[in-house]
């Protein structure tokens, strides 16, 4: 894998995306054998959004590499609240550490971020706009649970917000899997996203407004939350919230072997009762965020010069 930085799933081939699950999953059988692999090397985390996953996975994922990180810590307590430029911030923060993680609000962030810096600078997460680490921990799930090839996957909830959804229906243009997206018609998926999935060569992708319709021929339903802090106005939100949610009566139309999934938080989407199921595989990838991350890491800090091979 030959990149920069890793700031849209677009810009990852079906090999890229091989040969980081592949490598997350020899690092999944055997942990130890890389547990030195980076010592002596730090990660930066510029967080300017919650995030519990995300962070702590990459801080876990550089330290079970014998590494270390270096967290900007809260916007509240750092110097952007002194009105420092996102520009400058990684300029300073390229300086202490040997790659970036980067978690903005705005959208276009991370792109805007990577220009300014040499180090490899990963993005988890601008605005409404990309996740590309994300997307790789759950076509890694995916993998496992269902298979990349011949998939049948329902993405519900907030398609026009959710930044996990964005990511995850480019990255899965590369395999050959039809993509149903079922959303309130408020939510839709972006147009522009809708354009270049169509025009994506192996794309079949179709729009609902109900599961009932889709949710018997679905391999994986991955669900998503309402993102109620990117919406301009809280009516709109009070408008939408609650849709979409489903409990252990909703599969009783599903496949046995159906895979839920959930990049999480959720709120109300998905029935507690349904995670003692066979169904639910939503901790599992969450789980699976750390050897993805850690294969993230070590490719690109590879690739950034100093790695031993
Ligand atoms: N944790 C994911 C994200 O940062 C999903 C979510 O927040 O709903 O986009």
């Amino acid at each position: 894998m030959r990149h920069d930085h890793l700031i849209t799933s677009k810009q990852l081939s079906r090999a890229d995306i091989e040969t980081v699950l592949d490598r997350a999953a020899e690092i999944d059988a055997d942990p130890s054998a890389v547990a030195d692999r980076h010592a002596n090397r730090l990660l930066g985390l510029l967080f300017f959004e919650p995030s519990t996953r995300t962070k702590m996975s990459f801080e876990t994922a550089m330290k079970r590499l014998g590494g270390d990180v270096v967290d900007m810590g809260s916007v509240e307590s750092s110097s952007v609240k002194k009105g420092e430029t996102l520009a400058d911030t990684v300029r300073v923060i390229e300086g202490y550490a040997d790659a970036l993680v980067l978690r903005h609000p705005k959208q276009g962030a991370a792109t805007m971020a990577s220009e300014f810096v040499d180090v490899p600078l990963l993005n988890a997460g601008d605005g409404a706009g990309h996740h590309p680490t994300q997307t790789l921990l759950d076509l890694y799930t995916i993998r496992e649970n269902a298979g990349l090839d011949d998939l049948t996957i329902g993405i519900m909830g907030d398609l026009k917000y959710g930044r996990t959804v964005h990511s995850l229906a480019y990255a899965l243009t590369n395999f050959d899997a039809r993509q149903h997206f079922v959303s309130p018609e408020s939510l839709q998926l972006p147009r522009e996203v809708v354009y270049d999935l169509h025009q994506a060569e192996g794309a079949g992708i179709r729009e609902h407004e109900s599961l009932e319709e889709v949710l018997p021929s679905l391999d994986v339903l991955y669900v998503t939350r309402i993102q109620r802090e990117r919406f301009p106005d809280e009516q709109e939100y009070q408008k939408v919230a609650g849709e979409y949610q489903i409990d252990v009566e909703t599969l009783e139309a599903a496949s046995d072997d159906l895979t839920i999934m959930h990049p999480l938080p959720r709120v109300d989407e998905i029935a507690p009762a349904i995670d003692e199921t066979e169904y639910a595989a939503y901790f599992e990838q969450a789980h699976n965020g750390v050897p993805v991350r850690m294969a993230l890491l070590d490719l690109f800090l590879q690739e950034g010069g100093d790695g031993d091979e």
